[in-house]
């Protein structure tokens, strides 16, 4: 599409900083910034309130900033890269300490007697009294000093090679050059009545805390309103594209279908075929959430409508993000699908150079029609003889970006997305804003009740006795551990060890399985197929069993270290048990927990409603826990706050949408468009629909 370029405002090249140095420069071209404009739009993550000095006597838990001198500094060990350093610093009021994990410039930049203005999250030591945790620090009279000391200093979401007080420089010289001529992009109701170059300079380099609090709620709305308006873009461009292949299911296809699965649908996947059955039937491509708790079964729903594409004549294709998942898909699908001409394959990283090979060619020449894989079915030398649906599962670990990758594939295709994370209502319409929603509200007969308890680590032995019984009784059990190995972090119990210490001095007796992330693919399949046909009594696992495994006839599951885990998280592990006529226990071991980490466990003892988890996790710990780091389906917001600003997030999808109908390519807006673009058009994938 053609666009006018004519250029009103003059283009400030990064060039111009001064003080910054050519590498740094370049460090921040290689981020993706190519003017002093684009620097200005790198909003900070938050504020360090450097104006407010709290006398160290006057300190109590919580955010401050002191003023203080370097009593000591103590670097205790250096092992398996983490860096550990600890220091005393005082004024004239008393003495605090502060404890640092993984900065290595701390050593470089600290020395006794140096004065320091340091901020941060006050907290109880484990040794009691009070201490800084991982606090950051400006030397008094230091090279930053003015720049990142006085006054409310902005705190930026990091970008490599360029450090924080470099950002601030930059920004600083950005906005004297280049925040005088930006123009408002903003249509007026939006901006809130702010003239744009001021709210700029106040939103990085306010003078107190009034000021940014004026600032602050244009660009929390501009922020939730962008991201609406790439939401509603997105959504319109589906809506309005037209030959998707139009696929009926006549009756008989319907009932060889219903014959292939060895249980009658529950009334809520009923109704999830038939919606689903009617995008299918539009002629516009289907762009459908499923969303249902762990158990609800969307993949019978899922090979329903895979199933329709094939008797359709096309292919179907399922992306799911881990290797166990894909493998045990891969193994129902074909169960279903005994003594049928449908071919369905398996597509994952670890595949053979052969067997990839062979597979690729089935996909391109059409000869097979599932295709079931991890992101190795979205690479560039995988494509389809004619793709009709694209289905991603467990939607949540994937992005937009991945779920259009994998669309791309075909032409037009159908897409159906499901998730097992139940999600709070403000979420959904941020990370799935441009989706039709069906949700799977009951769950398949012949559940039961999964009984939760939390105890302390150290009580583990009456919890060994339980699972004895209950493997006497011919069930199984699954232990769950966070990490690995102990080279992480925080030494949490491993899962390695664990299996260790259980199968020598536990169940010496009986057969104890292992499976982590970063055994080889055979060795997975192989722990998997031995825990599912109860050769392995007891599966010591890491959360790769967090997503999808099914083995019904495991009754009993242990979580180590729960309280490093968020709530969804322990719903989705417990979702693994219960799924057979046999009573489940959930036993959630908190090792290191204070009242807090055990109030919140004691939840999932009192309810079994992935809603209300999911409210109270993202009450309690925020969005972007949440939704974890690995989570990329998640939308990231810099100064907005999903629970807190959730009235102001309605408030602009409503205006996004309604701007969206009324001037659907923003070709009214062309300020708007263009800033639009250039924030989010890369990452929203804005570029192709506008
Ligand atoms: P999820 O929604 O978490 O992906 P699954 O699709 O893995 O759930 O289904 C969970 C279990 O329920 C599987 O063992 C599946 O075979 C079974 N199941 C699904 N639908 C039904 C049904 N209508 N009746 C009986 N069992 C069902
Ligand atoms: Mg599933």
């Amino acid at each position: 599409m053609k666009t006018k370029t004519a250029k009103r405002v003059p283009v400030y090249s990064l060039d111009l900083l001064k003080g910054i140095g050519a590498p740094r420069i370049e460090a921040l071209r290689a981020a993706g910034f190519s003017t002093l404009r684009d620097l200005l739009f790198y909003l900070p993550k938050g504020h360090l309130d450097r104006a407010t000095v709290t006398p160290i006597a006057q300190l109590a838990e919580g955010e401050h900033t002191i003023r203080a001198k370097v009593r000591t500094l103590t670097v205790p060990r250096f092992r398996r890269r983490v860096a550990i350093a600890q220091a005393v610093l005082e004024d004239d009021s008393g003495k605090v300490g502060a404890l640092w994990f993984g900065r290595y410039d701390v050593k470089k930049r600290l020395a006794p007697g140096v004065e320091l203005l340091l901020s941060g999250r006050v907290g109880h030591a484990k040794k009691g009294g009070l201490q800084f945790h991982n606090p950051d620090f400006e030397e008094i009279g230091g090279e930053a000093e003015g720049i990142a000391t006085g006054g409310i200093i902005p705190v930026y979401p990091p970008i490599p090679g360029v450090g924080q007080n470099t950002l601030r420089r930059a920004m600083k010289q950005a906005l004297e050059v280049s925040a005088g001529v930006v123009k408002e992009y903003l249509p007026p109701d939006a901006a809130k009545g702010t003239a744009l170059p001021q709210a700029l300079h106040d939103i990085h380099f306010a003078a107190d805390t009034a000021t940014l609090s004026r600032a602050l709620p244009r660009w929390i709305f501009e922020e939730f309103f962008l991201y609406e308006l790439a939401m509603a873009l997105r959504r319109r461009a589906a809506t309005r594209e037209r030959g998707a292949g139009k696929i009926d299911v006549p009756p008989d296809v319907d009932r060889r279908i219903r014959a292939r699965l060895p249980f009658s649908l529950t009334a809520a996947q009923e109704r999830a075929v038939s919606e689903i059955r009617a995008d299918l039937a539009s002629g516009r491509p289907m762009n459908r959430l499923l969303q249902g708790d762990v158990g609800s079964g969307k993949t019978a729903v899922a090979f329903a409508t895979m199933l329709a594409a094939v008797a359709a004549g096309g292919q179907a294709a399922l992306l799911v993000p881990t290797e166990t998942l894909a493998e045990q898909h891969c193994r129902t699908i074909d169960g279903w699908l005994k003594g049928s001409r449908t071919e369905c394959v398996l597509l994952s990283g670890s595949l053979k150079a052969a067997a990839r090979r062979e597979a690729l060619s089935q996909l391109a020449d059409g000869s097979a029609h599932i295709a079931v894989g991890t992101h190795a079915l979205i690479q560039p030398d995988v494509a389809f003889s004619n793709l009709f649906l694209a289905v991603v599962d467990e939607q949540h670990r994937f992005g937009v970006l991945q779920r259009a990758a994998l669309a791309a594939k075909g032409e037009r295709p159908h897409v159906l997305v499901m998730t097992a994370t139940p999600i709070p209502r403000t979420l959904a319409i941020t990370a799935f804003g441009d989706l039709d929603v069906t949700t799977l509200d009951e769950l398949p007969p012949g559940r039961t009740p999964v009984t939760t308890r939390v105890v302390a680590a150290a009580d583990l032995q009456p919890v060994w006795e339980d699972v004895r019984r209950e493997i006497a009784a011919g069930r199984q059990a699954f232990l769950v551990y966070p990490l690995v190995d102990a080279s992480d972090r925080i030494a949490a119990k491993s899962a390695i060890e664990m299996h260790e210490h259980l199968a020598r001095d536990v169940f010496p007796d009986l057969a104890v399985g292992l499976l982590h992330g970063r055994l080889k693919t055979e060795e997975k399949v192989a722990a998997m197929d031995a825990f599912r046909a109860n050769r392995t009594k007891i599966l010591v696992s890491t959360v790769v069993i967090e997503v999808g495994v099914d083995v019904p006839n495991a009754t009993v599951m242990i979580v180590g270290n729960a309280e490093r885990f968020g709530l969804a998280t322990l719903h989705q592990l417990r979702g693994r048990i219960g799924r057979s006529t046999h009573a489940s226990t959930c036993i959630l071991a908190a090792g290191d927990a204070g009242g807090d980490a055990m109030k919140r466990l004691r939840i999932l003892e009192e309810t079994q409603d992935g809603f209300r988890i999911a409210e109270e996790d993202l009450r309690m710990r925020g969005p972007g826990e949440f939704l974890g780091a690995r989570q990329s389906g998640a939308p990231e917001f810099h100064l907005a706050d999903l629970v807190r600003d959730a009235g102001v997030l309605v408030q602009a999808r409503d205006s996004a949408f309604d701007l969206i109908s009324r001037d659907p390519d923003l070709r009214r807006h062309p300020d708007l468009r263009k800033h639009l673009l250039a924030r989010l058009g890369a990452k929203m994938g804005l570029a192709e629909i506008l």
